[in-house]
């Protein structure tokens, strides 16, 4: 393949380097040795961990943990890292991309991995000094700076505003107030982490939170972000309270980077939309990760997923079938780990009673840990833990396998829930694999 193109191509070019494209990078190098393969990323460094930033910022954590991959990942998969520099157009019919500085780079397979970007409202104050978003690495210096240049002031950041009770709100939070800001977190719906956890997750992790100093204003919008020279000093609420602030983190979601793919004419609807193969409408081009929209195994549909875990699995498919494997994306099941100041918590699939014909729960009895389960045609489609966290992977084997657990029901929701809760059969099908017979 690659004697048929120029020096300035690549048999396989890769828009994005993080866990979809690291995942194809490897992927493809298991199909084919010899082919030339290069990331193009925005982005200045090798491929990070994006969940631990707000750690990072935290200083729990130090930067050295925020790699990915062993720092001779590129060379040894023989990779050429184009970094620092931004796709700004993909160019089908001539098969190459334009970076920002003009150069093009020309591709036999190209992949979409550039993940989702965060939403910013349409705020008045919102372009403002210190109001972030906290979704990339430069994030945390860019807080980080903005803390330690103002921090020492006698105007100063003490007070922290954090809009958005999502998971990067919740993780941004933990953060800030660890560095010892004063922190309110601002949620417009009822409770926080709605998307993540039921109501009593929600309830307890909006506990933790507090716990932790952090204040919860669930219920209430950000109408605008008061500023003075330049630099915001408050958030004023729907309600028309105003909550002062010198330093803001919009968290309110993110949204699929489909712009390229559109523009170039990819069939996109909230997310670029790929067959089982990841392959887009364009022949030769590829979607995986947060920029795609992944089949929900559960809801029976398309659409975007994102998270680590799919994203990783999605890149995995794509890389495969772009070096001539035929490996077919099963679907995803929705799944979020968040740790709240300590509190462990895990959703799976779909929490929301409404969707379910039952719902099981344990509680302990110290209140500390609850595991709640949402079954519908006696298959589970959706798990709550908290606390104890530790059986979440047998109950995801159960949903992703669709399990019929009517023999079975009551020992799931026992104190003491193991493999040994579950019929033999289904035990000797986890140990020896599926269609395997002792
Ligand atoms: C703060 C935070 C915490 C998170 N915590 C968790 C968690 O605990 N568990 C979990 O499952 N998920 C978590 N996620 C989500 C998870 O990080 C994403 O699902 C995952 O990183 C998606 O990977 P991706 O490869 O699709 O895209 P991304 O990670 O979004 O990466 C996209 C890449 O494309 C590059 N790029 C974008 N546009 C261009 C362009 N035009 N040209 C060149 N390069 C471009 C970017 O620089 C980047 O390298 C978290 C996300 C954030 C922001």
């Amino acid at each position: 393949m690659s004697e048929k193109l120029s020096r300035s191509s690549y048999d396989y070019l890769i828009v994005g380097n993080s866990t979809a494209a690291i995942s194809a990078v490897e992927a493809i190098r298991r199909q084919d040795q010899a082919g030339n393969l290069a990331v193009v990323s925005g982005e200045p460094y090798p491929a990070y961990c994006t969940p631990l930033i707000s750690y990072v910022l935290a200083g729990k954590i130090p930067e050295s943990r925020m790699n990915y991959r062993r720092a001779d990942f590129y060379q040894k998969m023989r990779v050429t890292t184009h970094l620092g520099h931004a796709v700004t157009e993909v160019r089908p019919e001539e098969h190459e991309v334009v970076l920002d500085d003009g150069a093009a780079l020309g591709y036999g397979k190209l992949l979409l991995a550039c993940g989702g970007a965060p939403i910013v409202p349409d705020l008045p104050g919102a372009d403002l000094g210190g109001v972030f978003t906290f979704t990339r690495y430069a994030d945390v210096a860019r807080v980080r700076s903005w803390v330690q240049e103002h921090g020492v002031q006698e105007h100063g950041v003490q007070e922290a505003v954090v809009i958005g009770g999502g998971m990067i709100g919740v993780k941004a939070a933990e953060a800030l107030q660890h560095l010892e800001l004063r922190t309110t977190m601002v949620e417009l719906l009822d409770r926080i982490l709605a998307q993540a956890l039921d109501e009593r997750g929600s309830v307890l992790a909006q506990r933790a939170l507090e716990t932790a100093g952090v204040r919860v204003l669930t219920s209430r919008g950000a109408a605008s972000l008061p500023g003075e020279e330049g630099r915001v000093n408050g958030v004023r609420l729907d309600t028309g309270a105003l909550l002062p602030a010198q330093m803001v983190i919009v968290a309110i979601g993110v949204l699929p980077n489909t712009s390229l793919a559109a523009e170039a004419g990819v069939a996109v609807n909230r997310g670029v939309l790929v067959d089982d193969h990841m392959r887009t409408s364009l022949p030769d081009v590829y979607a995986a990760g947060d920029v795609a929209e992944g089949y929900d195994m559960l809801l029976g549909e398309s659409r975007p997923i994102a998270i680590w875990p799919s994203a990783y699995l999605q890149g995995e498919v794509a890389g495969t079938n772009m070096a001539g494997g035929d490996q077919p994306f099963h679907g995803s099941v929705a799944m979020n780990s968040i740790q709240v100041c300590g509190l462990p918590t895990i959703s799976v699939g779909l929490t929301e009673p409404a969707r379910a014909e039952e719902v099981l729960e344990y509680n302990s009895p110290d209140g500390q840990n609850y595991r709640r389960l949402f079954l519908r045609d006696n298959r589970i489609i959706g798990a709550v833990f908290v606390g104890d966290i530790d059986r979440a992977g047998i109950i995801t084997g159960l949903i992703r396998e669709e399990i019929d657990v009517s023999e079975f029901k009551q020992k799931l929701i026992g104190r003491e829930l193991g493999l040994l809760s579950l019929p033999k059969e289904y035990r000797k099908h986890k140990v020896m694999g599926p269609g395997m017979e002792v």
